[in-house]
């Protein structure tokens, strides 16, 4: 094995879609990238991690570990828990969509997280949302973030964020160090503002071309070109929107009194269900049953519900808790019941498969799954899903919806004509980019943690889920 690199930089394109990375590469469009991070003219591809939403698929990548064994299956998710013991949804229900995300994060991921200090312990931050185990002034943005925020919120120009990035990213690998993280987030923004694969959207990645170019650049007069690993990647794709679904007003028609996140007003109190769409292509959704402090209610209540809104062409997927640790997921097509079992999964389809896969081994390891699944149209839903499950935040009901709609129908900031969250190819399958020779097959993000420990000779913390790709 080559000397491991000397200091990593990873880059977080946030909402790119491998495809259109590889359509731009294929065009020649992307020269800079193709030199340094893609000499055989071929994009990696990932599968993101569940769900596929900015926040809980950032932490893969700063974690090692799945979002829904850290206890965030979500960018908004309720806490019967907490609900139970203040009866305050502001404690109750969170969201990471606010400037407190940083110290929410910190606080709410289980102890014993691995984070990127535990590896490399000078790492500096751009835009990051997840800090633990750094001093405060680790956060490069910490107070630039505000104004570069609002500006893009404003002016909707969120280019002028990622030149915000790349300007404090400069600053970061100037002062030395082992480890710059840093998020870039135009695709995701102007995927939703004006959908994934527009001109306007593809402009981000044009333009994250001449930031490889000029960063290899710098680095060469630093003399650090050799010595420095460089990783771009992405937390989710997304897909194009024409039709928005109400789902809390269906939800609502069924239960009663219906809290939904986002939308205004919404009840505070005595509500029978809330509904959080995320990305709005899925949503967590939890009802009271006979009290919020009485745990999960039995399933029987509402998965009958579940199974007829898929006679609604918006959604494709549901998906609940069953009885002995099965996981039931419902799609168009059939029923499949999944659970983990040591060393792997328990994969029994009834009917057809909801997912259209052929015939899969009963049981499979992790890396099997992914396997089997990576050139589906559903890649790792499986495993995606039970390890979201893991979460006792986690809906009851699992909500996705299919390619083209998405679970919101109310008023948001910018009307949205991206969606993703869910488990669609559209929204899971993200590129990873690197100027290190990656192993062929197959990878989740979750891997790329582990990979960098291994690329950068680092001892690999406690904890960590994923699994090196270094060939
Ligand atoms: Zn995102």
């Amino acid at each position: 094995m080559p000397a491991p690199f000397r200091r990593a930089i990873f880059m977080l394109f946030d909402g790119a879609r491998w495809d259109v990375f590889q359509q731009l590469l294929d065009a020649g469009e992307l020269p800079r990238i193709r030199q340094h991070l893609a000499p055989d003219g071929r994009v990696h591809r990932a599968v993101a991690c569940f769900p596929t939403v900015s926040g809980p698929a950032h932490l893969p990548f700063m974690t090692g570990c799945y979002p829904g064994t850290l206890g965030a299956p979500g960018i908004y998710w309720f806490d019967r828990r907490i609900q139970a013991a203040t009866g305050s949804v502001f404690q109750s229900v969170r969201s990471y969509l606010t400037l407190a995300k940083v110290r929410n994060f910190n606080r709410d991921l289980a102890p014993g997280t691995p984070n990127l200090a535990a590896a490399w312990p000078d790492v500096r931050y751009v835009f990051g949302w997840y800090t633990r185990g750094s001093p405060h002034g680790a956060l490069m943005t910490r107070v630039t973030k505000i104004t570069s925020f609002v500006r893009g919120f404003l002016t909707k120009d969120w280019l002028r964020c990622d030149d915000d990035a790349e300007a404090v990213q400069n600053r970061a690998i100037d002062l030395g160090g082992s480890f710059v993280f840093s998020v870039f987030p135009s695709p995701d923004e102007l995927g939703h503002r004006f959908g994934p694969t527009t001109d306007e959207t593809r402009a981000a990645y044009l333009k994250m071309d001449g930031i490889i170019g000029r960063l290899f650049d710098r680095l060469a007069r630093r003399g650090e070109a050799d010595s420095t690993l460089v990783v771009l990647s992405s937390d989710h794709g997304q897909s194009p929107t024409h039709t928005h679904f109400p789902l809390d007003r269906t939800v609502e028609a069924q239960f009663g009194k219906t809290l939904a996140y986002k939308r205004w007003p919404t009840p505070t109190r005595g509500f029978e269900a809330v509904v959080l769409p995320n990305g709005n292509g899925m949503a967590n959704v939890y009802f009271r049953g006979d009290g919020w402090d009485q745990g999960r209610p039995d399933a029987a209540r509402f998965s009958g519900f579940a199974q007829g809104l898929l006679a609604n062409e918006a959604l494709d997927h549901v998906a609940w808790r069953g009885s002995d640790g099965w996981l039931v997921v419902a799609g168009h097509g059939g029923i499949a019941r999944m659970r983990e079992v040591a060393g792997g999964l328990e994969y029994v389809v009834d009917g057809h498969d909801p997912f259209d896969y052929g015939p899969l081994p009963a049981t499979m390891d992790p890396e099997t799954a992914l396997r089997l699944t990576a050139d589906t149209p559903y890649p790792d839903a499986p495993w995606g899903l039970l390890t979201w499950a893991r979460s006792p935040r986690a809906g009851d009901l699992l909500v996705t919806s299919k390619v083209g709609f998405d679970l919101r129908d109310w008023f948001e900031y910018q009307e949205p004509h991206g969606t993703h969250g869910g488990l669609h190819a559209e929204h899971s399958r993200v590129p990873v980019l690197c100027n290190a020779p990656l192993a062929d097959g197959p990878m989740r993000t979750v891997d790329v943690y582990p990979t960098m420990v291994a690329l950068t000779g680092r001892p690999l913390p406690p904890g960590v889920e994923g699994v090196s790709r270094v060939p």
